[in-house]
């Protein structure tokens, strides 16, 4: 079943850009394993997915040595500083910073370790109150703010977008945050790069191709619905 969702994911992907004269190149899919048992990752992997995504660290501490060593993990949830420590080097991307509190941990830990971190601001799009994310208004003093931490790396922008079920309903708030990300990076700022925009989900990931995102977070759409207890 994964397999046959993959291809029907990449399709999608690819009919997207062609739709948007994007290169499919340019779109990394990030396949959400949050909740998904390790045979299930295995089976992706199998298919050729490199880039996981997962919604809690120890999640992440507990997959990772379980699995081949060339997969990239992506941090996609919700992050407490008690726990950056954890996370730090082993995730390739954060993409879940929405405070300078938090960033100033992740430089810490990184600077500890000797690594450098790559992350993610996270942008509440839609200013739901049920969200994390920094607001539209704040996130170029959040930028500005967490560009001059050490061993800590802006690549771009993250946004969850509404529950939605026409995904079309959701084109304005990809669109904005596209701009958001074209205006952040064209102020140059030092140690900022506005190169990834993450954003998309299984119900709405091609239209956040047509409008630009970079990384598209699919679960659902790959492994099937997911089995909260
Ligand atoms: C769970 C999750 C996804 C994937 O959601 P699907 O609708 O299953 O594709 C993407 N992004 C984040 C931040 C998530 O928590």
């Amino acid at each position: 079943m994964i397999q046959e969702n993959l291809a029907q994911v990449r399709e999608n992907i690819q009919e997207a850009c062609r739709k948007s004269g994007r290169d499919p190149k340019e779109v990394v899919l990030i396949a959400v394993s949050k909740t998904m048992p390790i045979p299930m990752l295995e089976e992706a992997y199998s298919c050729g997915c490199r880039d996981f995504g997962e919604n809690k660290v120890q999640e992440i501490m507990d997959k990772c040595p379980a699995l081949p060593s060339d997969i990239r993990w992506h941090m996609i949830g919700h992050l407490q500083r008690n726990k950056v420590k954890y996370i730090v080097g082993k995730a390739c991307l954060i993409h879940s910073v929405d405070s300078l509190r938090l960033a100033e941990e992740i430089s810490a830990q990184a600077g500890k370790k000797q690594v450098e971190a790559d992350i993610l601001v996270e942008v509440n799009i839609a200013q739901e109150e049920s969200k994390f994310g920094i607001s539209r208004e704040d996130t170029l003093q959040l930028v500005e703010d967490i560009a001059k931490l050490p061993h800590i790396h802006i690549r771009g922008l993250m946004a969850i977008a509404p529950f939605v079920e026409n995904p079309e309903d959701n084109r304005k708030y990809f669109r904005q945050i596209r701009e958001l990300s074209v205006d952040i990076g064209a102020k140059n700022i030092d140690n900022v790069t506005m190169s990834v925009l993450s954003m998309g989900m299984t119900g709405d990931y091609m239209v956040a191709i047509e409008e630009g995102a970079t990384m598209v977070r699919v679960g659902t759409g790959i492994f099937g619905k997911r089995n909260y207890h």
